[in-house]
């Protein structure tokens, strides 16, 4: 089995981390210029007989009003209908207009969704992620959402199961 996965989410929520943890290494294949392909290749996690692509997809990044960001955005929803499942890196410690922004391009994707609640590690407490998980979930109604630590490696064996799943 063999699949591409694209990794959203706005700048800082560990989209880096995560993949280096579940790559194994750091990452070799990044562009300067997003704009510039439909996906960029950033890894691929090979696992007996399921082969993981990960790839960025243009536009999901992006804020502002300019001509080519509208496109992007009008254009990333079709460029996420290209992989097989989609993994939404989310900060369980701050909710941004920029998650928002990816959030709304999120809620068009057609096939599996992902939602990685990143940086649960120092919560004692999970009941305290209950609320948080529930809005997400009342947000996107299809999706599955699954809490880790990108930076300790937590909850990550559950995270490539799911997205294994979806190959
Ligand atoms: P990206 O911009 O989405 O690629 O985010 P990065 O992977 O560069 O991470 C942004 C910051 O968050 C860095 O300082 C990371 O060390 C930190 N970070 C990433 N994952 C975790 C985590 O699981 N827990 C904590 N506490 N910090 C994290
Ligand atoms: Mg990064």
């Amino acid at each position: 089995r063999c699949g591409y996965v694209a990794i959203v989410g706005r700048p800082n929520v560990g989209k880096s981390t995560l993949l280096n943890h579940v790559l194994g290494q750091k990452l070799a294949i990044t562009s300067r210029k997003p704009q510039t392909t439909r996906h960029n290749m950033l890894g691929i996690k090979t696992e007996g007989t399921v082969q993981a692509v990960y790839v960025d997809t243009p536009g999901l990044h992006k804020n502002g009003e300019t001509a080519l960001n509208r496109y992007m955005n009008r254009t990333a929803s079709s460029a996420l209908k290209d992989v097989d499942v989609v993994v939404f890196v989310v900060d369980r410690t701050r909710w941004t207009d920029e998650d928002q922004l990816v959030l709304e391009r999120v809620q068009y994707v057609e096939g599996p969704v992902i939602v990685a609640v990143n940086k649960t590690d120092r919560v004692e407490d999970k009941g305290e992620l209950l609320p948080h998980f529930e809005w997400l979930a009342q947000q996107l109604p299809r999706a599955e959402i699954v809490p880790i630590s990108a930076q300790h490696g937590q909850n990550l064996d559950v995270f490539e199961k799911l997205v294994a799943s979806h190959l």
